[in-house]
């Protein structure tokens, strides 16, 4: 008879994705007794990884006797706290952890975490382009690249860097960032925090927990949600804020001669605004952040200079797809809210004449049109609607935009921008609104709209 059986810890792990699969590889690794549970279907490559480190695991179904009979849950960030089975372990005083919290656990690496509504990945992938440029040994995890869990098992990096959703931040409770990144906070989610933008802002500064004065707090200065809750909320860290304009204690700022200023204790150092490969304040603000970061963990100056200067970008941000007979087209398939959708029609050139078509629509999250009225008003010639029911978008715009079209699938849309665009335009795929109408993922919609794009060449 095996003693040590009794004592091994047992490890539920709910959902079978990149993080779930990740967490229970490690703990398997860690010597517990593990059992993975997906209500849906786990993807052939997780299933065959699972098999191949013999870990049991069950699809389409929970079995509550095996999950109730955890020491720990580690949950995938996309099940809600409200998911029944859920709540029965919440009744069972079970302890509920995100994979981030649960990998943090077995590493003593640097943690580079970035939040917030928007910009998270580019952020993410900005800053890991810096540090991996310049030789450090970096991971990439979140919700981008592979899961934490994963990397800390089987190729672990001294340092981080990770994008972190309000979803994963809500079950975290002892993880400790080193450098903690706040982005922006505008409305997003909402459906899953009772409506309550309290609640989602919570979510979001739990980034702050457990942070020492060794620890750093870059964030957006400009942001009216951030500036309020940082004066509720203390915390020891120190305070790394940016902003296009310098402020008290601005870190990151645009100063003279448009040079991108950062001035933190660490270092000091400016490059010309105009030679970040990023377009657009929301790229500037995305730069500064990476920037900061960066400067935090001592990498040389002219590094962080190139790196920011050469990045290549990430798919489906504000991604240049083609020129096609004089107009640019680019696909922004990610912006799937109001804001990102603002921020992309910021950084489009201010032409005398509105230029822009705009492609909007899909899954409508309760969206508030007001805040872009004022940049379509001043940029945008025409709106393509591409969704399945358009009536909101055709109803708020067409008092504003006399060229509209109603499409409902991608070849119409494409067709009707064609029609709308003259040389010198740029057709914009900014929809502010979720694909799974029409789509399968914001992927997919952007993966289809390149395709439709380059097809118009033949
Ligand atoms: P996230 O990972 O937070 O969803 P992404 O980097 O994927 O953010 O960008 C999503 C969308 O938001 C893009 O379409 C982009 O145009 C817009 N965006 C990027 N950075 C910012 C920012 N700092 N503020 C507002 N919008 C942004």
């Amino acid at each position: 008879m095996d003693n040590n059986k009794e004592k091994r810890q047992k490890l539920v792990v709910l959902g079978g994705g990149e993080s779930g699969v990740g967490a229970a590889i490690l703990g398997k690794d860690k010597g517990m007794e593990v059992f993975l549970s997906d209500m849906g279907t786990v993807a052939p490559r997780y299933a065959a990884m699972l098999d191949a480190e013999g870990i049991e695991w069950e699809q389409g179904h929970h079995t509550p006797e095996k999950i109730l009979d955890a020491d720990i849950v580690v949950k995938s960030p996309g099940i809600p706290p409200t998911a029944p089975m859920v709540r029965a372990i919440a009744d069972r005083s079970i302890p509920v952890i995100s994979e981030i919290e649960f990998a943090g656990r077995y590493t003593d690496a640097k943690m580079i975490c970035i939040t917030g509504s928007n910009g998270k990945t580019t952020t993410t992938m900005l800053t890991y382009h810096i540090l991996h440029d310049a030789g450090l040994n970096v991971g990439l995890a979140g919700n981008v690249g592979r899961s934490l869990a994963l990397q800390v098992a089987r190729e672990p990096h001294e340092v981080y860097v990770i994008e972190l959703s309000s979803f994963q931040l809500e079950n975290m409770y002892d993880f400790k960032a080193n450098v903690a990144v706040m982005l922006n906070i505008t409305p997003d989610h909402l459906d899953r925090y009772d409506y309550k933008m309290q609640n989602y802002i919570n979510a979001k500064f739990r980034i702050l927990n457990n942070l020492t004065p060794r620890d750093a707090f870059i964030y957006w200065q400009d942001d009216p949600v951030i500036r309020r809750q940082l004066e509720q909320v203390t915390t020891e860290a120190r305070m790394y804020p940016f902003a296009e304009h310098v402020e008290r204690d601005t870190k990151a700022y645009v100063g003279g001669d448009d040079n991108l200023v950062f001035e933190t204790p660490e270092t000091s150092m400016s490059m010309p605004r105009a030679e970040l490969s990023l377009n657009g304040l929301h790229n500037l603000y995305n730069s500064m952040a990476a920037g900061l970061s960066a400067c935090l963990l001592d990498i040389k100056k002219e590094d962080i200079r190139r790196a920011l200067a050469n990045f290549e970008g990430v798919e489906h941000r504000l991604e240049f797809v083609a020129d096609i007979d004089g107009v640019r087209w680019i696909n922004d398939s990610k912006a799937t809210n109001v804001n990102s959708c603002w921020y992309a029609l910021e950084s489009m050139p201010s032409t005398r004449e509105p230029s822009v078509v705009l492609i909007l629509g899909g899954k409508d999250k309760g969206n508030d049109y007001t805040e872009i009225l004022p940049l379509v008003k001043k940029k945008v010639k025409a709106i393509v609607c591409m969704g399945k029911d358009n009536k909101k978008l055709l109803d708020f715009f067409s008092p504003h935009i006399s060229r509209m079209a109603d499409t409902h699938s991608l070849e119409d849309a494409v067709a009707a921008c064609r029609e709308f665009s003259t040389e010198g335009d740029t057709v914009l795929l900014s929809p502010c609104c979720a694909s799974f109408d029409l789509f399968t993922s914001y992927e997919n919609r952007g993966d289809l709209f390149k395709e439709a794009v380059r097809n118009l060449r033949h």
